[in-house]
């Protein structure tokens, strides 16, 4: 005789979160929030053209990040446009980013007039594999963009000597990744630039900003002149050696970012308790995966909790299973639409690509194309929830991967 388990909560069962109390929101701010906007309101000082609050939060970022240079500006999208054309990227040149990313990645490239050029993932990972970009790398190459996705860590290391070996920039896209270390060095710090967003969803947030990070004064100074309308740092104000954009953050917005970053590592610390717990319990749960993290990842950021259902993806349940979820009182996302199938960037590049006489590359990604079907996404507020909330999630998803007939 088999025990009848309880039903799903879409079809009519208890909700697996029910009776606890409601997951944590997000942001989160108290009293220094508060204080930090009204000294800046008070002070009207209200641009970092007249303050200091934004320069010492570059201050602060860059130290948190160990990076010898942190340039603030308006989001993470213009942190990836400001750094490829700090490195030199522009027109013509291919730019290899993952497809299974946020489309500012790639569009990115696009900005500076250069192509976008898709290299799979690593399936397990979700992570940008050393080996696929160097099997689309031409002589037209100029940059590589890894994505810290999920507050997970790329491989630095083989990016790292790849971009040596073959003279490419190597951009880290660390708008999720916050707070994340590779063998103890902070992200972002490690390729010649790396790039953070700091945009509402993020887990060092503002409502919007960015920043770019690198140990390399001169491409710190480039990315200061295109943030600042092509001042030099200490220049004239008057003194235009570049051509730049005005890209700069308001110090209120500098005020915000302060009080968060105090509260990042124990948030952190928070979500990567939770995250062990979580894929602790889901290690005994047939049918689902969790993404690993590479033993070099010393600190992972944390930002989403991505774990794949092979199953169910196999059988195109995997949307069902997020609705399912949510019914159980459980916010699941269902992740990227890969890049590389993204028509306004293919229709986009191949005209950039035709008006310059250059091959489009075709994308060759089944990994991407795989995970974007069978991959849920839990967001970071998630894991500030409790022991007991986290628990609950664990069961919600095991009951929901062990009932797949129910999903039909
Ligand atoms: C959020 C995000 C960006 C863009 O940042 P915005 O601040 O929203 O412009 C770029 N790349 C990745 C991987 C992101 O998650």
């Amino acid at each position: 005789m088999t025990v009848a388990t309880p039903s799903l909560a879409i079809n009519g069962g208890p909700a697996e979160l029910e009776g606890l109390p409601a997951l944590p929101s997000w942001p989160r701010f108290g009293p220094e929030e508060e204080r930090g906007l009204l000294e800046v309101l008070h002070s009207g000082a209200w641009g970092s053209t007249h303050g200091d609050v934004v320069a010492t939060f570059e201050r602060e970022f860059a130290r948190s990040q160990q990076a010898e240079h942190a340039i603030a500006l308006g989001n993470g999208t213009l942190a990836l446009v400001a750094a490829l054309r700090a490195a030199g990227v522009g027109v013509g040149d291919e730019v290899i980013v993952p497809p299974y990313t946020f489309i500012a990645t790639a569009a990115a490239a696009l900005f500076v007039g250069a192509v976008p050029v898709f290299a799979d993932v690593d399936a397990d990972s979700h992570l940008l594999d050393p080996a696929a970009v160097e099997s689309v790398v031409t002589e037209r190459t100029k940059a590589v963009i890894p994505v810290h996705l999920a507050g997970n860590v790329a491989d630095m290391t083989a990016f790292a000597e790849l971009g040596r070996r073959l003279g490419l920039t190597i951009i880290e896209d660390a708008a999720q990744a916050a707070g994340a270390q590779w063998e103890g060095r902070g992200v972002g710090t490690i390729g010649d630039l790396g790039t953070f967003s700091f945009q509402s969803s993020k887990n060092l947030s503002a409502g919007e900003g960015g920043i770019v990070t690198t140990n390399d004064k001169d491409l710190a100074g480039a990315v200061y002149s295109l943030v600042n309308v092509g001042r030099v740092p200490g220049g004239g104000w008057y003194q235009h050696d570049a051509v730049g954009y005005n890209l700069r953050l308001t110090e209120f917005q500098g005020a915000i970012l302060r009080a968060q970053l105090a509260r990042l590592p124990e948030q952190q610390q928070l979500r990567e308790r939770n995250a062990l717990a979580l894929a602790e319990q889901l290690a005994g749960v047939e049918g689902v995966v969790v993404a690993p993290t590479d033993e070099r990842v010393t600190a992972h950021g944390r930002h989403l909790f991505l774990f794949r259902v092979p199953g169910l993806g196999a059988q195109g349940l995997r949307d069902a299973a997020a609705a399912a979820l949510a019914a159980e009182g459980i916010p699941a996302a269902t992740g990227y639409v890969p890049l590389h199938r993204n028509g306004a960037l293919l229709r986009e590049s191949l005209a950039l690509a035709s008006k310059l006489g250059q091959p489009v590359p075709e994308a060759d990604c089944p990994n991407a194309d795989l995970v974007s079907s069978d991959t849920l996404w839990l967001t970071q507020s998630v894991l500030l929830g409790s022991e007991e909330q986290i628990s609950a999630v664990g069961r919600a998803i095991a009951k929901v991967v062990g009932r797949a007939d129910d999903l039909r």
